[in-house]
């Protein structure tokens, strides 16, 4: 049996079943020794070759608002790619034109929890009530009692882009400050790699996301699936749905253009909003979203371009 055959010390060849178990090296996960004398002994050159593991993270979006079909892409990800590396697959694998900037958020559930409660009880308030609430929470935290702090927040160093602020992105940057809180530690993008979140114990099973464009608000919710071989570059192993539409204004109006290609004699409004999503959205289709396109996703060319990504020499590269 292949594995059996595989299960002796990549340096002294000694077997599994002599007494001690072997162990992996636990970066590569790839390699077995005996006990450390060999590990330490094979490193000098194993160090070469040693990767740690991809990522296997997949990223849904806005997972309660669009199905039928749903989209999402499943992603193997360089453990040491900058979350700047990261928001640059995500682009090509969602099929957005990066004419928005965006940010990630590492959320802290009982901040959320604490949050929803607090909902909750303001239903039931007196405006008077409501209205000392929020001057409560100015004068001890400097926000309205809306924000919801994060555990951490990245962001595009300059969320303002080449533009400056009246620039392409000078509308997200009007939205920035909704974002912002006090108690929400915020780092640059091209500063904090997957594995400074993914492996700190109090980030890594937290609910973790990606917004893309402040005025649409795409969500993309990300869960870590599990690990993969290492590798220098971005991989797509499984997706769902074609990309949605740039400015088509939010989850709505993307639900919207579906109805109208579904529509058996679509109304003004329909044909205006399926000419400008197959000629002036600047991520437009052609060939529109008929005949069941609505589920037709290009792997092949999304992985072509992750791999031309990674040929521009990424940070993590
Ligand atoms: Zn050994
Ligand atoms: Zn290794």
């Amino acid at each position: 049996m292949a594995e059996e055959a595989m299960s002796i010390c990549a340096v002294c060849n000694k077997a599994a079943d002599e007494g001690k178990k072997l162990s992996h090296c636990a970066r590569c996960k790839d390699r077995l020794y005996c006990g450390k004398n060999c590990q330490s002994a094979d490193w000098a050159t194993h160090k070469r070759v040693c990767k740690r593991q991809n990522y296997l993270l997949k990223i849904h979006l806005c997972p309660d608002d669009i199905t039928n079909p749903q989209v999402f892409r499943t992603l193997s990800c360089p453990a040491d790619a900058t979350f700047e590396d990261f928001h640059q697959a995500l682009q090509i694998a969602f099929g957005w034109a990066t004419t928005h900037t965006y940010d990630f958020k590492i959320k802290d559930p009982v901040a959320e929890a604490a949050r929803a409660a607090e909902a909750a009880e303001e239903a039931n308030m007196t405006p008077e009530q409501s209205m000392l609430q929020i001057m409560e929470s100015l004068r001890t935290t400097g926000m309205p009692a809306t924000g919801v702090p994060n555990l951490l927040r990245i962001v595009e160093d300059d969320p303002r882009g080449p533009g400056g602020f009246m620039g392409g992105k000078g509308i997200d940057f009007m939205h920035n400050g909704h974002r912002q809180h006090p108690r929400t530690p915020e780092k640059k993008s091209s500063k904090v790699k997957l594995l400074n979140v993914l492996e700190k114990p109090a980030y890594k099973y937290k609910p973790f996301e990606y917004e893309y464009d402040f005025g649409d608000c795409w969500e993309h919710a990300i869960t870590l699936e599990g690990r993969k071989e290492g590798t220098d570059f971005f991989m797509c192993v499984d997706g769902e749905g074609h990309y949605v539409a740039e400015d088509a204004a939010s989850w709505r109006g993307w639900n919207k253009l579906k109805s109208a290609y579904r529509a058996q004699r679509p109304d003004k409004e329909q044909m205006e909003n399926m000419r400008w999503f197959e000629r002036v959205a600047s991520n437009r289709d052609p060939q529109g979203l008929k005949n069941g396109r609505e589920r037709v996703w290009a792997k092949g060319m999304i992985n072509r371009r992750l791999a031309d990504l990674a040929g521009k020499a990424l940070s993590f590269t």
